[in-house]
C-alpha cells in the first residue's frame, strides 16, 4: 500500500492507494497557501498521520509516500524546487518528511501524476507508451514510455507546454515566444478571441450571447458558440485545434505513442473537440499509412492527483 498526497491551491487530499490504484481511505483539508511552506507541510503532516493510524488498524502495510505537487521537484534531493502558486523555493519537503517517517519520499509535479494515474487505472491503461496533456490555465503533461515515467538526466523535461509550435502574438511566461501554452491553454483561447474582437471582427451573434452573460468570455462559452456554429467562436477554436494538433503531430512523429490523452478543463468540450483534433492531426503526421496512435480523453477526475501520487515510485 501507498500514501498518496494532492497538493493543491485550495485543498490537499491524501489517500491510501493499493498497487492497482483502487482507493481504500481518503481524507481533504484545505491549503492554507497565504501561511507559506511549514503550514502547509504541518497539515500534510496531520493528514499522513491520520493516513498511517488508519492503516495500522487495517494492517496496511505502507511502503511509501508519494506526493503531487503544482511545481517542479529534484528527484536527487526530493526538494520542491519552486511552486508558484503555494510560493514556494527550495522547501526541503522530502528531507522533512524522510525523517519524520522513515519511509521513501517521492515527490513529483502534478501533471505527471496525473499521467500515472491515468496509465494506472484510467485511458492510457494497458498502454507501454502514451502522452498526457492537461489544458487548463496552462499546458502541462507527462510522457510515459516502457511504462515509465520520462522525465530526462535532470528532471527538466517533459516540459510539454513549452514545446515550441510557431510564432505567436504573445510571448509565454517561460520567456519564450510561440509555446504550445500560449496556442491551446484556456488562457490562450480567450486571449486569441479577445484579440480578434479588438481588431474589429465584428459578430453580432457572438456579442449578443457575451452580453447576456454578463460579458464573462470562458472557454466554455467559446466553445459553447463553436459547437452552434458560430464564426468568431470557430475561428478561435479552429486555430487552436491547429496547433494543438502541430504539437501532437510532433509527438506521433518523435515518440510513436499508442495514445495521447487530453485532460484538463479545456477537455470539457469533449467529443467535439477530440473530432475536430482527429480530423486535423493526421496532416503533420510522417507515417500516415498505418498511423495508429488513438487522441482519447483522459478518463480520472479528482482522485487522479491521490492515485498518480500514491504510485509514482512504481513508474520511477
Ligand atoms: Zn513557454
Amino acid at each position: 500500500m501507498y500514501i498518496g498526497i494532492d497538493v493543491g491551491g485550495t485543498s490537499i487530499k491524501a489517500g491510501i492507494v493499493d498497487y492497482k490504484g483502487n482507493i481504500l481511505y481518503k481524507d481533504t483539508i484545505g491549503t492554507r497557501a497565504s501561511l507559506g511552506y511549514e503550514a502547509v507541510r504541518e497539515d500534510m503532516i496531520t493528514l499522513i498521520n491520520k493516513a498511517i493510524q488508519y492503516s495500522k488498524q487495517e494492517n496496511y502495510r505502507i511502503d511509501s509516500i508519494g506526493i503531487g505537487v503544482p511545481g517542479i521537484a529534484d528527484p536527487q534531493s526530493d526538494n520542491v524546487i519552486y511552486c508558484t502558486n503555494l510560493n514556494w523555493k527550495d522547501a526541503p519537503l522530502g528531507k522533512d518528511l524522510k525523517s519524520r517517517y522513515g519511509l521513501p519520499i517521492y515527490i513529483d509535479n502534478d501533471a505527471t501524476v496525473a499521467a500515472i494515474a491515468e496509465s494506472v487505472k484510467g485511458i492510457t491503461k494497458g498502454s507501454e507508451n502514451s502522452v498526457f496533456l492537461t489544458l487548463g490555465t496552462g499546458v502541462g503533461g507527462g510522457i510515459i514510455i516502457n511504462r515509465k515515467v520520462y522525465s530526462g538526466t535532470h528532471n527538466k523535461g517533459s516540459e510539454i507546454g513549452h514545446m515550441i509550435i510557431g510564432e505567436n502574438f504573445y510571448d509565454c511566461n517561460c520567456g519564450n515566444n510561440g509555446c504550445l501554452e500560449t496556442f491551446a491553454s484556456a488562457t490562450a483561447i480567450v486571449r486569441y478571441t479577445q484579440k480578434l474582437i479588438d481588431e474589429g471582427f465584428l459578430d453580432e451573434e457572438f456579442m449578443e450571447a457575451l452580453r447576456s452573460k454578463d460579458g464573462v468570455m470562458d472557454t466554455k462559452f467559446i466553445f459553447d458558440m463553436a459547437k452552434k456554429n458560430n464564426e468568431l467562436a470557430l475561428k478561435s477554436i479552429d486555430r487552436m485545434v491547429k496547433y494543438l494538433s502541430i504539437g501532437i503531430g510532433n509527438f506521433i512523429n518523435i515518440l510513436n505513442p499508442d495514445i495521447i490523452a487530453i485532460g484538463g478543463g479545456v477537455s470539457k468540450a469533449g467529443k467535439y473537440l477530440i473530432e475536430k483534433i482527429n480530423r486535423e492531426f493526421i496532416n503533420y503526421v510522417i507515417f500516415k499509412e498505418g498511423s495508429t496512435t488513438e487522441i482519447k480523453l483522459s478518463q480520472l477526475g479528482n482522485d487522479a492527483g491521490i492515485i498518480g501520487a500514491a504510485l509514482i515510485s512504481e513508474y520511477k
